[in-house]
């Protein structure tokens, strides 16, 4: 070989394994995908859990580092479908020419993005203070796509003005776990009341039809009896029930407003007002907050909540409700109490309950209804309903067990 060829061979050898090296670089080279339209390693997506069914991920492509097309060699692997919102992989991956492989992943974000559906009552008709607002009481129910039943959570805001007819709306709010929150409107509706009932020789206090005296689960019809209107309605410890009832027209002269965790609260007469007050402020420095939620009412509100409640519930009305002038509400002596704006059947197992059982009497205020006096009381357990009779009588009441029927020998 001349000096010339030898050169050019050289020439030619290093330009070849230039070529090769160049070619087994590229060829070395990771596959590089593209998802819709973005070159990477992952890319992420934001799925409504409600539509996971119809989703379906970008086009992918793959190259390798020569520009040669391996889409078609793409193989993808994902983790096991969600059962709930959350997070979900899909991993592609690719070879090259030699068998180096490179990989994608896709992470999909499925979010729960639906509220809870609400199923129950838009309207109602309100059966009076001691009616229980709570969904639960109402047969209103949420569910949810993700959570499932969520009724017991659903809570309430807004109030009833018993003694002033009309529609009123209470929100229901339900919030699932994701945060997703929906609100149902329920219209609880405050009927006109038909005026008292007058008859026998008690006209005015109701009741003495003439007919014979009837019960219904041993609780005496108060129309079929005709009370005694009594002669002491100005006394702290006067007793009305079902056979006793307030002169026509009586009402207390010395009411005076009280507050409920720093709000308005009705009226009570001065002294049961002044002890309410004390044993409020007392709960609250054990740290309990009492709720008095219906104090004293007048003839006409009695009147209308007891036939409301009637209306709407017959078998019941002579258990729960007073008949007008037979209420101690109408005395001004006595208050509802709860833990919230609702009569509710476990207060007495709630810790302002348990508090009330123990110093409520110091304070001058005795349970009226108590669970093993139905028959005596002629009403069903209240465990909300206190009575304020002086601190006296209710340390004697609370010490013997006594209702004030028993304590004074009354029917
Ligand atoms: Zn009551």
């Amino acid at each position: 070989m001349t000096r010339k060829k030898r050169v050019v061979f050289i020439a030619a050898a290093a330009l070849l394994l230039a070529a090769v090296a160049l070619f087994l670089l590229l060829a070395a080279k990771k596959p590089v995908f593209t998802y819709g339209g973005h070159t990477g390693t992952s890319a992420s997506e934001t799925v409504s859990w409600q539509q996971r069914g119809s989703f379906a991920p970008k086009k992918i492509t793959a190259k390798d580092g020569l520009g040669r097309d391996l889409t078609g060699a793409i193989t993808g692997d994902e983790s096991a479908a969600p059962s709930a919102p959350g997070d979900h992989k899909i991993v592609y991956r690719v070879k090259n020419l030699l068998g180096i492989s490179g990989r994608f992943t896709l992470t999909v974000h499925y979010v729960d993005d639906l509220a809870p559906q609400f199923s129950g009552p838009d309207t109602i008709a309100y059966t009076g203070p001691e009616m229980d607002l709570s969904a639960a009481a109402i047969g209103l129910t949420a569910s949810d796509d993700v959570d499932g039943d969520l009724s017991a959570g659903i809570t309430y805001s807004g109030q009833v003005d018993a003694a002033t007819p009309g529609d009123y709306p209470v929100v229901y709010t339900a919030t699932d776990s994701a945060g997703n929150r929906a609100t149902h409107t329920v219209t609880f509706t405050v009927a006109a009341a038909p005026a008292v009932p007058t008859g026998g020789s008690d006209a005015g206090s109701g009741g003495g039809t003439g007919g014979p005296i009837t019960y219904e689960n041993g609780i005496v019809e108060p129309t079929s009896i005709t009370p005694t209107v009594i002669s002491d309605p100005d006394s702290v410890t006067a007793v009305v029930n079902k056979y006793r009832a307030l002169p026509d027209g009586w009402e207390p002269d010395d009411l005076v407003s009280i507050t409920t965790n720093g709000a308005g609260a009705g009226y009570l007469r001065a002294p049961a007002a002044a002890a309410w007050e004390q044993m409020q402020q007392a709960a609250k420095e054990q740290g309990l907050t009492l709720i008095g939620f219906s104090a004293y009412r007048s003839q006409a509100t009695q009147n209308r909540l007891y036939f409301n409640y009637r209306a709407s519930d017959v078998q019941n009305a002579a258990m729960y409700s007073a008949y007008p002038r037979r209420s101690e509400h109408e005395l001004g002596l006595a208050i509802d109490i709860g833990y919230n704006m609702t009569c509710a059947d476990d207060f007495a197992e709630s810790a302002q309950g348990r508090w009330l059982a123990q110093n409520a009497h110091r304070y001058g205020f005795v349970l009226r209804y108590l669970p093993d006096k139905v028959l005596v009381t002629q009403y069903a357990y209240e465990p909300w309903h206190y009575r304020y009779v002086g601190p006296d009588l209710a340390a004697a009441l609370w010490q013997s067990g006594q209702t004030l029927e028993e304590y004074f020998g009354l029917q």
